[in-house]
């Protein structure tokens, strides 16, 4: 059982910074899961925590059942692919992925054996008698997913595996990641910046602030139930609608006066509606769009403009006729999201 459980884990720097405040969580056997969040928010320091290359200052790690605060990295039964492969330029695709059982003094057949397997699985098997210089940005990082594989960890650490590769490669890599790691039921801790990457690998999200979990669920419950305004305008791109509006006589309106919700008439204040940009009916409802400029995507069209002065976008289909100028818009109550003002939560 490859479960791990984070109770309380927080992360002082020497210098006082606490870049994870006391953050707990548990992941299942076999799941996957991607600690997502902008740059500085305590993803790698709490993946680092994790792999035993950092210091945890307080909370308990446990790994597979066992408290491993204080055991040595090479005694977690982990595996971690970093962002630059870390390979050695001077040995071979075959040396590479076998370094770390020829530390372990397994014997030599065996190595070819479980080399020559992760190969066929990563479809290397042509190049492990190459150099990691003659080798593509992809290959290079099957390299490194190989030389995690053979050494059958009981846990994955994946720290921005694909960040040094091209678009169109990112987008490949990840599907044969996500399929190489079902296929292989080994428990996963992905960390990224890229929110797609998050939506697309993902078994659960933990989404990461300024060293705070701001939310933890699946894609599904991440992406249609954000908790916060900080995570509705993280997930998705583009991101939910944030729109500034007032509770007033009985209703939620816009600063235009446009009633878009029915509420107590006891409600008073400032509030703050959300709308992901692919729920907005264009051309129905009286609401007034005014759209600046039109995107052309191909299958769909994204329309940025305002609405009540504040900036807006809708998505829509390839045949919506959509032009700059005047458009009204329906917002469906079912896709609103109502987030306190100043808080930022979910209500
Ligand atoms: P990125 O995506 O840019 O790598 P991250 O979310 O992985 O960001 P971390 O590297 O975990 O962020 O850093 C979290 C915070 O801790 C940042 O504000 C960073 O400046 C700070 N930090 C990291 N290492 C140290 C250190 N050794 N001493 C003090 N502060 C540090």
């Amino acid at each position: 059982m490859a479960q791990v459980s984070l109770n309380s884990i927080r992360k002082v720097y020497p210098n006082g910074f606490e870049a994870v405040t006391p953050s707990s969580f548990d992941i299942k056997d076999g799941e996957f899961v991607v600690l997502v969040g902008p740059s500085g928010c305590g993803k790698s320091t709490l993946l680092r925590m994790i792999a035993g290359l950092e210091d945890i200052t307080s909370g308990d790690l446990h790994i597979a059942g066992r408290q491993v605060n204080h055991v040595d990295p090479a005694d977690r039964d982990i595996a971690m692919v970093f962002q630059n492969y870390a390979l050695y330029p001077h040995m071979t695709v075959r040396r590479n992925i076998g370094y770390g059982l020829k530390n372990r003094k397994t014997p030599k057949a065996e190595i070819d054996r479980k080399v020559e397997e992760a190969a066929a699985l990563l479809n290397l098997s042509d190049y492990l008698d190459r150099k990691p210089s003659q080798l593509s940005g992809g290959q290079r990082q099957r390299v490194a997913m190989g030389r995690a594989i053979v050494r059958d960890p009981a846990l994955f650490l994946f720290d921005e595996p694909l960040s040094n590769l091209d678009a169109k490669l990112r987008n490949q890599m990840r599907i044969e990641i996500k399929a190489l790691q079902k296929r292989l039921g080994v428990t996963s801790i992905y960390v990224t910046h890229d929110q797609v990457e998050a939506m697309t690998m993902a078994d659960r999200i933990v989404v990461l602030n300024a060293g705070r979990i701001e939310q933890i669920g699946t894609p599904s419950e991440i992406y249609h139930s954000p908790a916060s305004t900080f995570v509705a305008s993280f997930m998705g791109a583009p991101p939910m609608n944030l729109v500034q509006a007032q509770f007033q006589d009985g209703a939620v309106r816009l600063p235009c006066g446009t009633a878009v919700l029915d509420a107590p008439t006891s409600r008073r204040g400032p509030i703050t509606l959300g709308i992901r940009p692919e729920d907005v009916r264009l051309g129905q409802g009286q609401t007034a769009f005014d759209v600046h400029l039109v995107e052309e995507l191909g299958a769909h069209r994204l329309l940025h403009g305002q609405i009540a002065g504040q900036p807006f976008t809708a998505h829509v289909v390839k045949d919506t006729i959509a032009s700059p100028g005047a458009h009204v818009v329906d917002l469906p109550r079912a896709a609103l999201a109502l987030f306190d003002t100043q808080t930022g939560a979910r209500l």
